[in-house]
């Protein structure tokens, strides 16, 4: 048996900061025709997907993806799997991914490959999170929050076992042996 605790890791302000910045970068980035596809990976980016669209200066179109990601295990199988489709046809749209964390890189390699598939006339990754020490697969990355240590992270959406996603802020979990 161990004990869990959560430490903090990232503030609140300092993630609306930087959240905002993001913002801001995708907005001068993007010259885009027809509106931005900006996709919501389930469920661990929600919030930050809720607070970095309202950044972005031009119009979207938002649509939600869903994966499955860990369970209690706090490993990757590498194994990823489709648990909600888009519902828009992106061929010939300008795409944008917004996910939670990069950490082996195997979800978003799947994910580029899965959309990539379906002819964007471009894909680009927008990640709160990056553990470059975890890396199993180069992805690329064209907007990054911040590069964190390999430290297993929760609050702001990320979760343990379902747990923590309503914490306002990032907390590394700590785990004690009784
Ligand atoms: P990857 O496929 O890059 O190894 O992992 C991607 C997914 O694993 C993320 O979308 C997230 O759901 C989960 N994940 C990876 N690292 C962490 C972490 O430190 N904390 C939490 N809560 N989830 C993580």
């Amino acid at each position: 048996m161990s004990r869990e605790s959560v430490e903090p890791y990232l503030s609140a302000e300092i993630i609306a900061a930087r959240t905002a910045e993001l913002g801001r970068e995708i907005t001068v980035a993007g010259i885009t025709d027809q509106p931005l596809v900006v996709v919501c990976v389930l469920k661990g980016s929600v919030i930050f997907f809720a607070d970095v669209v309202r950044h972005i200066d031009m119009p979207t179109n938002l649509v939600f993806l869903g994966v499955a990601s860990y369970g209690a295990s706090m490993e990757t199988s590498g194994a990823v799997r489709l648990t909600h489709d888009l519902t828009l046809d992106i061929a010939g749209r300008d795409v944008l991914i917004v996910e939670d964390i990069v950490d082996t890189g195997l979800t978003m390699n799947y994910l580029l490959r899965t959309l990539g598939a379906r002819k964007p006339k471009s894909l680009r990754v927008c990640t709160l999170l990056h553990k470059p020490a975890r890396m199993r697969v180069e992805v690329p990355l064209d907007f990054t929050g911040f590069t964190i240590d390999d430290v297993f992270v929760v609050g702001y959406g990320l979760d343990y076992d379902e747990r923590y996603r309503n914490l306002p802020y990032i907390g590394a979990m700590r785990f004690q042996a009784d």
